[in-house]
């Protein structure tokens, strides 16, 4: 710490990202990434000729893409935010539409990064447990009177709700801002908000290009809610760095937005290959929650949480430990080619075998 930074950050914890070597070849299942390169169609807009561009500022309203988003949801494109990743939108939403002093309140077992957003802007946030089976108690956020946030999905669990559930909650919190965090939405069965965006106006729904659409690396996340909303992320994003988006990831964006072909593919390959996962892991004695993403959540009573973790990073797979005294005997596991389930399902067989605990093979 220099002697220069305000003190009230000198004792914010920082969220803590996956592991993301750049030296070693993992088999990676700890970030959520898409085992599957951006659609080709991605690669035909990263043309010379846009490159050659760069030396002029991106489309301020990223028009082409945000037109694209909305015919798709139905809704004006004023009721859409593009954000460099959905962590810009959450931020911006913990900022400016909560704030210091304001109340909220999120699951005790989420994305991480919401209590990291709630001490940096000093929020007054709850954190509500979830039930034993980790399924979220929908009840407890009825007119609860605070800002909510919610990610479904859930992370790192998987474990979704219905709409109709959201539903409920927006309706007896008319008051109070409801953010539904559908980073892993594409990978469940029919359960998206983005449908409710037009009817209440206390709804922002955010997504996100990193996980479906295999663009993680491109940073790309968008919200949908009333255009009163968007204008106050708007405010902020222009008075903090208004060009957020760079131009070859409009293009990117763009091209992989276009390609429903390629997105339904990917999708329900994953989807496939989850319930592969599911199965292989119980087979071999682990606990699996119901996953409608992505990862699934996983314990296995012979091992602990973070020895299974240390084991398989030793053998060359990457799988991602969560501290947390209710989540620690887990781990979550990004589901990736079925290549690569193979390969963590066999190396797992000879950890639980009382096999190597030798380096990488
Ligand atoms: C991955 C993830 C995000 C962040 O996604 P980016 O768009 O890459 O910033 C947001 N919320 C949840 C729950 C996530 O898992």
């Amino acid at each position: 710490m220099s002697r220069f930074l305000n003190p009230i950050y000198a004792t914010l914890e920082e969220y803590v990202p996956g592991e993301q070597p750049q030296d070693q070849k993992y088999i990676k299942l700890n970030t959520n990434e898409s085992p599957y390169p951006p659609s080709p169609k991605v690669l035909d807009a990263l043309t010379r000729e846009n490159i050659e561009r760069l030396n002029l500022y991106p489309d301020l309203d990223g028009t082409q893409l945000r037109s694209m988003i909305a015919a798709k949801f139905g809704i004006e494109p004023d009721c859409i935010y593009l954000a460099n990743g959905s962590d810009e939108v959450l931020s911006f939403a913990f900022m400016a539409l909560m704030g210091e002093g304001s109340k909220a309140a999120f699951p005790d077992i989420s994305y991480g990064f919401y209590p990291v957003y709630g001490d940096l802007y000093r929020v007054d946030y709850e954190k509500i447990p979830l039930r034993d089976d980790f399924t979220i108690d929908c009840a407890q956020y009825h007119g609860i009177g605070k800002s909510i946030v919610i990610a479904n999905p859930n992370a790192p669990t998987g474990i979704a709700i219905s709409p109709a559930e959201i539903e409920e909650i927006l309706r007896s919190n008319p008051n109070n801002l409801v953010i539904i965090d559908e980073a892993y939405v594409d990978f469940g069965e029919g359960i998206s908000c983005a449908g409710l965006v037009s009817k209440y106006d206390n709804l922002m729904v955010v997504q996100t290009f990193s996980k479906s659409r295999s663009l993680a690396g491109g940073r790309l996340g968008f919200a949908l809610a009333h255009r009163d909303i968007i204008a106050d992320l708007e405010k902020i994003r222009y008075s903090t760095n208004p060009y957020n988006l760079d131009r070859l990831t409009l293009h990117a964006g763009a091209a992989a937005f276009s390609d429903e072909a390629y997105f339904d593919d990917c999708t329900r390959r994953i989807i496939n290959c989850r319930s592969y996962t599911t199965e292989k892991l119980r087979e071999i004695g682990f606990e699996v929650c119901r996953s409608s993403a992505n990862f699934v959540f996983a314990r296995h009573p012979a091992i602990s949480g973070e020895e299974l973790y240390l084991r398989l990073k030793n053998m060359g797979i990457l799988i991602r430990h969560l501290s947390g005294e209710r989540i620690k005997d887990y781990n979550r596991i990004t589901i990736g080619t079925k290549w690569q389930m193979d390969q963590l399902i066999s190396a797992v067989g000879v950890i639980l075998a009382g096999g190597t605990n030798n380096a990488q093979q």
